[in-house]
């Protein structure tokens, strides 16, 4: 194992992945990443692998669109594949205000060089013959977005930059960490590493291991459901697979999974998990489904579409989900802890890891971001946020689900 190294990431989900891919691809190969378990055995193994192009805040656009390129990057590197499934996204207008916003998007989408098209109701139903269009006014259309197989992806990330250098580490949690003059010092069960410079990828136990050092990181669990149906004669009669699309009414995204539908719910009162301390023993684990919870959702998506009431439900995914206080990551270099970096707080890390990682490595090699992006800055918090105030808004963030902001 590299013991002296530039570069130490902590964390091996799709996000520290990432984060090392880049730095190798900007020079930085002097480097491991130190993973607890197996890669992937956070929050990324049971994602839904959504990777769309629409998101209520462009400027954080071209974090999503950096993701699908790094993804298909690393697989054409690596030869591993990451699955994307280039189906393209509706964001169904629920309301003619939200189409009225997605208008104002356009201009935003057209300079990023991302296809975005406004869609009548009749297309909608020409595109997705499972949607019901006589309650909607209209969607907003990313054709070249899809989804990836997560764990395939962060693989890719994984092999690819090994490929360059960079060094990975599997069952070998960081027990603590410490500055000592020009370096960090990782503790471990195969011994120290000393580091110039650390970055935390390590999502919600980020919070406890870096309390020692005085940070209070507001970063939080959620329990998150996805639901997988069994196959619906329409789709299994189609000889191509149905766009993705997710709407404010029922709060939830939907995307086709071999002949059924997959679905993830963000449901009005969220249900977080572990605040008392992230279980030592916690392992690649999910909590027993609590649909009830969901069904004023599942009944607005039924509306949406019937056939998801016909189809049975093949399996349910409540897994846990990291939550900042509002919504968006934690990027960039701490204040006064020179070396130290975070790439955490992530609850759209699919989306955004890929983009998040160029990013992140172009701030560390090149001694700033790869654009302005004040929102995602890691010390936007400041350090007195208490528990209560955070829950408080990362419950009203979370059940905020797909509404848009009243203006852009
Ligand atoms: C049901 C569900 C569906 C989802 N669907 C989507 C989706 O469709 N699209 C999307 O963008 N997002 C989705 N998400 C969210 C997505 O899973 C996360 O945002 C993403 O996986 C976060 O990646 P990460 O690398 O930050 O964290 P993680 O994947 O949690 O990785 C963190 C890693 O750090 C390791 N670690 C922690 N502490 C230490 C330590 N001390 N030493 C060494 N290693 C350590 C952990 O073992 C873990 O492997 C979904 C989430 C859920 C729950």
């Amino acid at each position: 194992m590299k013991t002296d190294v530039q570069v130490a990431v902590i964390g091996g989900g799709i996000v520290g992945a990432s984060v090392l891919y880049w730095l190798a691809k900007m020079g930085w190969t002097d480097s491991v990443l130190l993973e607890r378990r197996e890669l992937t055995s956070g929050s990324t193994w049971h994602a839904a692998g959504n990777t769309t192009y629409f998101g209520p805040y462009p400027a954080m656009t071209p974090l999503f669109a950096g993701s699908i390129r790094t993804y298909l990057q690393a697989e054409s590197e690596s030869g591993q594949s990451v699955s994307f499934h280039q189906t393209g996204s509706l964001r169904l207008a629920a309301t003619p205000r939200e189409l009225e916003l997605f208008h104002v998007y356009e201009s935003r989408y057209a300079e990023l060089g991302i296809p975005f098209h406004i869609r009548t109701p009749q297309e909608v139903a020409e595109l997705h013959p499972l949607i019901q269009t006589d309650q909607i006014f209209g969607a907003a259309h990313t054709p070249t977005d899809g989804h990836v197989d997560p764990t395939n992806t962060t693989h890719a990330l994984a092999k690819a930059a090994r490929g360059m250098g960079a060094e990975i580490q599997r069952h070998c949690p960081v027990k603590a960490l410490h500055r000592d003059g020009t370096h960090w010092i990782l503790e471990t069960d195969k011994g120290s590493v000393l580091a110039q410079h650390v970055v935390i990828a390590a999502s919600f136990w980020a919070r406890e291991l870096l309390a020692p050092l005085g940070l209070n990181l507001p970063l939080y669990a959620t329990q998150h459901h996805e639901i997988i149906t069994e196959n619906i004669p329409e789709l299994e009669g189609l000889d191509h697979e149905v766009p993705a699309w997710r709407d404010s009414y029922s709060s939830c995204n939907v995307r086709q999974e071999a002949q059924g539908v997959l679905a993830g719910v963000y449901e009005t009162e969220p249900k977080f998990w572990a605040l008392d301390g992230i279980p030592k023993d916690f392992k690649e684990d999910l909590f027993p489904p609590e649909l009830d919870r969901l069904m004023p959702h599942l009944e607005r998506l039924i509306e949406r579409m019937p056939s998801f009431a016909e189809a049975g439900i093949k399996q349910t995914n409540n897994g846990a989900m990291c939550f900042t206080p509002d919504g968006l990551p934690m990027l960039g270099p701490m204040p006064e802890q020179e070396g130290l970096w975070l790439a955490t707080g992530f609850n759209v890390g699919i989306g955004t890891g890929g983009g998040s990682g160029e990013f992140l490595a172009h701030w560390m090699t090149q001694g700033q971001p790869l654009f302005d992006l004040k929102a995602v800055h890691a010390d936007r918090f400041g350090n007195d946020m208490t528990t209560e105030e955070a829950l408080k808004q990362i419950r009203a963030v979370y059940a905020r689900g797909y509404q848009m902001p009243d203006s852009i």
